[in-house]
């Protein structure tokens, strides 16, 4: 079978960008009994505390894709890292998005982290990815173009750490999900301060926290960082940093797909308010 792996495609009649990526058809879909990044594993000969390195399995070509480890310690999880480990992710991240931002054939540097089975992760030692695009995904243009600003509203408030709001956003496609950002704008985690920093990772340990003591610490989540697309054009100088965490849980263990009546229109049925989702977060006190 032929694969390919050129520019993306886009269906004439909706705009939505394909990546046709073939050749990811051939990666495994779980490692069969040794982790590769644990240390002394295929991916991690060497000890570390975090850790990146080139995809093996890009979805895109030209070295685009790569895996961040948050940690030697395969049984870890994002929340369980503490400020501390999360501050050294949140600096693994902003000195990768510094350095693929200065290529000339990158746009935008994604920051992501699929969490789960539920939502596509092979290997459950704790790591995340990063995608840098050619272009500017028409999700990220939207929100920038929007002028997209963290919420004020107090109904869909969750927490505010030192500088930080934590907000279910008002209208999502997910039943649950969280909006973390600074309350003053910045545009990448590049810009953030020590301080700011420290902050951010506070924010970030207590939204999965809450998420996961309301529901549950295996819930599957998806998270991604928005930042300003790199090559800073006049049309991005409005960008707010922001951090969305979102999980297709619509209650303990109750997946909710997406179906049909939403893939077809793009329009979305959210089971879940989310003011009173809001609220249950508010209430679950994240240092019990
Ligand atoms: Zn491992």
């Amino acid at each position: 079978m032929t694969t390919y792996s050129g520019a993306p495609r886009v269906d004439p009649s909706t705009g939505t960008v394909v990546h046709v990526v073939g050749a990811r058809q051939n990666r495994p879909n779980l490692p069969t009994d040794v982790c590769p990044f644990c240390v002394g594993g295929l991916e991690a000969p060497e000890p570390y505390s975090v850790k990146w390195f080139p995809n093996r399995w890009p979805a895109m070509p030209n070295e685009r894709c790569e895996v961040v480890l948050y940690s030697p310690d395969h049984q870890q999880t994002f929340a369980g890292l503490g400020v501390r480990g999360a501050r050294e992710v949140l600096d693994l991240w902003a000195s990768r998005t510094a350095a693929l931002g200065q290529r000339d054939d990158v746009e935008h540097v994604l920051i992501f982290e699929n969490r789960g089975r539920d939502v596509g992760a092979t290997i459950d030692h704790p790591h995340g990815q990063i995608y840098a695009f050619d272009h500017v995904p028409a999700r990220t243009a939207a929100r920038v173009a929007n002028n997209w600003a963290p919420q004020t509203a107090s109904a869909l408030l969750v927490a505010e750490n030192d500088g930080w709001t934590t907000s279910v956003p008002l209208a999502s496609a997910y039943p649950v999900a969280l909006e973390i950002a600074p309350q003053i704008k910045v545009g990448t985690l590049s810009e953030l301060d020590d301080k700011q920093r420290d902050a951010c990772a506070a924010a970030l340990i207590d939204a999965l926290t809450r998420m996961q003591r309301l529901f549950s610490p295996t819930i599957p989540y998806m998270l991604w960082v928005n930042q300003r697309p790199t090559t800073n054009r006049p049309e991005h100088e409005n960008a707010w940093l922001n951090i969305e965490i979102v999980s297709p849980w619509r209650a303990n263990n109750v997946l909710r797909y997406i179906a049909a009546a939403e893939v077809s229109t793009n329009e979305y049925f959210n089971p879940l308010i989310p003011e009173e989702l809001a609220r249950s977060l508010r209430d679950v006190r994240a240092s019990q």
